[in-house]
């Protein structure tokens, strides 16, 4: 079945490129995963099949994430409703684990109105998140046309699904991306004797419908746009969509206030070539059967940090394993291993431990990055108030950030 789609997808790009010549990696990248019709996310969805991510492995991860927001909910005054935003929620997992605390919390939480609205793109995995959260309890073709579905959670919350973050209704917001960013499209530049030159995928004249990576024959606007003048890597990726929603966001908590809460792997501006594809758990060529493997790039959060323009402040990007145990995975932990009573469970346990905190494993690789509004973190004047110790709550799971 996958190889046939991919048929489909690879015969739509080769036409494609004859017709147009070659074509930038992000506009392959977006093909590859969300054409409408032919799209790895669109029609295969992925999360488990071909890569496993965090919330999948260990449901502390999101447990300790939603204690994360409740505990920026409280720093900033308990405001009367927030509304959870979550961007590319995958199979629905990570929200489900939030949603399970909040539900916990629920005698902390009574006065606050909460709601739930998810950004995706894929048919397919709305409909798993759907399933997920609410167990089928759907509205179909609901009133208000910017979300194109709602329903209630399994705990009485009201969740929307939208195509676009620009959908999604302005308030006092926590945003989570998580294995969101990695997935939108990255233009690749790379430097030669004779200046900068974007990657580009055209068709191999020697052997028909394979594609190949070739360079542009001069700089493209692209290269003019994005490579600064002090860039000293010889090969850049820059995600030009992750800098345009990580603006919107930082617009929208400047002005409502609340929170983002970025996880992904990634680097700090340093990193060069790390476009790569997954299969079934495998390392696939990213230029073969297009739409049949996840393509992912890491993410540059100092690109990130800088798109954000000054709007809101920036903390990280913190190791995985560093935010999780600040988090307090360990006593987590602990406390599970108390209540499971057969070996089988504690064995699983101990061992989704160590594929979240492993440093060889996802607790070095993975970071967590956040933007707050800048009165969050801001000291107030001590001349002003010279009885006020330490009146700015610490932002749980980057302490030691701030301490250093
Ligand atoms: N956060 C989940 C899933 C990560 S996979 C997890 O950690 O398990 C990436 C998710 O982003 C998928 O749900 C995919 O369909 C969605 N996605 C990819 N590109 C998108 C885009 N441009 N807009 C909205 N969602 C997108």
């Amino acid at each position: 079945e996958a190889g046939g789609n991919g048929g489909a997808l690879q015969r739509h790009l080769s036409r494609k490129l004859r017709a147009t010549g070659a074509v930038t990696v992000a506009e392959y990248m977006r093909e590859a995963l969300t054409n409408p019709g032919q799209g790895y996310y669109t029609r295969r969805g992925g999360v488990g099949r071909d890569f496993v991510t965090s919330p999948e492995i260990s449901q502390v991860f999101g447990e300790l994430i939603g204690i994360w927001f409740i505990s920026e909910w409280m720093a900033t005054g308990k405001p009367k409703a927030f509304q959870l935003v979550e961007l590319g929620p995958g199979r629905g997992t990570l929200t489900d684990d939030i949603l399970r605390v909040f539900n916990q919390l629920a005698s902390l939480l009574s006065k606050c109105d909460v709601s739930v609205h998810l950004v995706e793109v894929s048919p397919k995995l709305s409909e798993t998140q759907a399933l997920m959260l609410t167990g089928g309890k759907l509205q179909s073709g609901p009133e208000d046309k910017s979300a194109y579905m709602k329903g209630v959670s399994k705990t009485g919350i009201p969740i929307s699904w939208y195509r676009d973050i620009q959908d999604v209704p302005p308030g006092y917001s926590f945003y989570l991306a998580h294995e969101f960013f990695d997935a939108l499209p990255i233009h690749k530049f790379q430097r030669t004797e004779r200046g900068w030159r974007e990657v580009l995928v055209d068709i191999d004249p020697e052997v028909p419908d394979q594609l190949r990576f070739v360079l542009s024959p001069s700089s493209t606007p692209a290269t003019e746009n994005f490579i600064q003048p002090e860039e000293r890597r010889d090969h850049v990726e820059v995600c030009p969509e992750a800098g345009v929603i990580i603006q919107r966001l930082a617009c929208r908590i400047e002005k409502d206030g609340g929170a983002a809460l970025v996880a992904d792997y990634g680097h700090d501006g340093t990193k060069t070539d790390t476009f790569r594809g997954f299969r079934n758990h495998k390392h696939h060529d990213v230029l073969k059967a297009p739409g049949t493997a996840d393509l992912t790039a890491d993410v540059d959060f100092s690109f990130l940090r800088k798109m954000t323009q000054g709007r809101t402040a920036t903390l990280g990007p913190i190791k995985q394993r560093e935010f999780l145990k600040n988090m307090g995975i360990d006593l987590r932990l602990q406390v599970l291993l108390q209540n499971s009573h057969d070996t089988a469970t504690q064995q699983q346990l101990l061992h989704s431990y160590d594929m979240l905190m492993n440093p060889k494993k996802m607790g070095d690789c993975f970071h967590f990055f956040a933007l707050l509004p800048h009165h969050r973190l801001a000291q107030p004047d001590k001349k002003e108030k010279p009885e006020s110790k330490s009146p700015v709550a610490p932002v749980a799971g980057f302490d030691e950030l701030l301490l250093k």
